[in-house]
Formats: C-alpha cells, sequence, structure tokens
C-alpha cells in the first residue's frame, strides 16, 4: 500500500487494514497518517440489564466526517458515547470489547477516562456554554482547567479556536459579554469552539445543529466542512438530507445493531441491506 493510499480518506471503511510493516525493514520516512482513527470491535453496551448496543464493529477514517444514522432510541448516542468514555459517569452502565483511538486502546485499565475527553472533544444536541461565563471565559476554561495560565497564550489559543468555529469577527467586539447573550446558533458555535480550544484530536457531536433554525443549521454544516480537513468528525443525526450533505461515510444502526456501513453515497443510492433501503427512503423512521 502506497502512501498515498494510506491517507486517502476516500478509502471505503470495509478496505482490510494495511499488513504490518516488516520490523527489519528501516523506515524511510516519517510513518504515513494512522489509515483508522477509531477502530471499534465488538462493542455492546448495557445500562443495567438492558443491551442498548449489540456486537458493533467499525472503522472510523481519519479526516472525514462519519454519521450515525438510525430512528429515535436506537443506539446513536450510546454509540457515541463510548468513543470518549463518557459511560463511566453513568451509574450501571458496562461497555464490552473494544475501542482503539489512533492505535491505542481506550478502554485500557491505565487510560484516565479525562485524558480520553481531552483527545475527543464532543458536542451536544443541546448548546450548553457555561451561563455564568463571558464568551471568551467559555473558550478558555478548558485550557485554565488544564493549568494554562499565561494571559497572551488564552487570547491567542481562544482567538484561534473561536475563528475555527466561525465566530471571531461576530464576536470579537463582546468577549467579554455574557456567553448567553448569544444567539442559539452563536452559542452552538461557541460550544464548538470549547471544544476545539483544548485541540482535539477528534470531534463528536450528537445533533449539533436539531435545535438550530435553517441559518444556523447551515452554518454549522458548513463548519463541519471546513473542520473535516484538520479533523476526524463523527456525528450523529437524524436529519438523512444532512447525513447526504456532510458525510462521506454513514452507519446506519438499527435496535442496537450495525446494519450497514459505507460511503454515504452508496448508503443513500444502492446500500447493500434492504433495511437500510427501507430507512433512507423514508419507508420507516
Ligand atoms: P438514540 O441516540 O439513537 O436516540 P440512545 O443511545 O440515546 O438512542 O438510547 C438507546 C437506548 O438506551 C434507549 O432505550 C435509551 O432509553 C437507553 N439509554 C440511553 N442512555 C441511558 C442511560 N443513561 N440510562 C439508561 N438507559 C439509557
Ligand atoms: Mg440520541
Amino acid at each position: 500500500m502506497t502512501a498515498s493510499t494510506m491517507t486517502n480518506s476516500t478509502q471505503p471503511p470495509s478496505a482490510k487494514p494495511a499488513p504490518p510493516a516488516a520490523p527489519d525493514i528501516p523506515a524511510r520516512r516519517a510513518p504515513a497518517e494512522p489509515a483508522v482513527t477509531f477502530d471499534v470491535r465488538h462493542l455492546n453496551v448495557w445500562f443495567s440489564s438492558n443491551q442498548v448496543l449489540d456486537d458493533i464493529s467499525l472503522q472510523v477514517p481519519p479526516k472525514a466526517v462519519t454519521a450515525i444514522i438510525g430512528p429515535s432510541g436506537c443506539g446513536k448516542s450510546t454509540f457515541l458515547r463510548s468513543l470518549n468514555r463518557m459511560h463511566d459517569l453513568v451509574p450501571g452502565a458496562r461497555v464490552q470489547g473494544s475501542i482503539t483511538l489512533f492505535g491505542e486502546d481506550l478502554y485500557a485499565s491505565h487510560v484516565d477516562p479525562t485524558v480520553v475527553r481531552r483527545r475527543v472533544g464532543m458536542v451536544f444536541q443541546k448548546s450548553n456554554p457555561f451561563p455564568t461565563m463571558s464568551v471568551a471565559e467559555n473558550v478558555t476554561v478548558g485550557l485554565r482547567l488544564n493549568g494554562v495560565r499565561q494571559k497572551a497564550l488564552l487570547n491567542e489559543r481562544m482567538e484561534r479556536a473561536l475563528r475555527m468555529a466561525a465566530l471571531w469577527d461576530e464576536v470579537k467586539d463582546r468577549l467579554h459579554a455574557n456567553a448567553l447573550s448569544l444567539s442559539g446558533g452563536q452559542q452552538q458555535r461557541l460550544c464548538i469552539a470549547r471544544a476545539l480550544a483544548i485541540e482535539p484530536g477528534v470531534l463528536l457531536m450528537d445533533e449539533p445543529a436539531s435545535a438550530l433554525d435553517p441559518l444556523a443549521t447551515a452554518k454549522i454544516e458548513e463548519l463541519i466542512l471546513e473542520l473535516k480537513k484538520q479533523f476526524t468528525i463523527v456525528i450523529v443525526t437524524h436529519n438523512m438530507q444532512q447525513a447526504a450533505r456532510i458525510s462521506g461515510f454513514t452507519a446506519f444502526l438499527y435496535l442496537g445493531r450495525l446494519v450497514e456501513f459505507d460511503e454515504t453515497a452508496k448508503i443513500f443510492t444502492n446500500p447493500s441491506n434492504q433495511q437500510t433501503e427501507d430507512y433512507v427512503t423514508g419507508r420507516f423512521g
């Protein structure tokens, strides 16, 4: 496999992983970017005795948007939350199987879940800026919690995150206003900026635009397309047009099982599975 195919983000998720390099051949250049961001194998999740995810295996490709679709209650959020160990915070939740991030076992006993959550940013359906903080403080809170104190560095990282979240121009003159004075769409982009400020390798989004009007939604979608140049993004959406517009790959979950995972174009035009076809054509929801 050549370096160019290794970094090709349009490589189908079903492609076999590259064989391990022969140990006796010295590397001639810096290692290519990993071909897989999350490698999920045989993931099962229970809440008490209720099994919510059933034997999910899939490989999330890097620097691409992967959409998780499926009817309400099928386990989309549960899947997403297992990618940054959020179930650790839920009494009665049990996760079984393996998930690696860039080859590292996220659930290994020595791995600190708070470090995982620092590397895997999360944006929720309902924007949740810290209500007692200003716009600026909301963006830098993660850095400050991580011990960054220098004002110049905090300001620099704040501006960069707000620019990346396509919010800087709208808030640069009101950085010290309360975060709740922003519009709903701006608050959601502020939450994206907050997630980006700690420089995660990956961004998870759980229906980030479902509470927004069409204009604010379009801005978020535009932003996602921009961010995927630098990040791996996994997004839950029940809006199939949105999945079709912004994602390169789509996973269809139904009743806790992965029915089909493929390039988005294939899922929406020529799916392999009848259930997928019935769902994407609106025969059930
Ligand atoms: P989706 O995001 O696809 O709508 P979820 O992953 O939120 O679905 O939920 C899947 C199932 O898991 C639902 O039956 C839901 O009630 C259950 N569930 C989700 N979170 C919890 C929790 N914290 N405790 C108990 N059950 C939960
Ligand atoms: Mg959900």
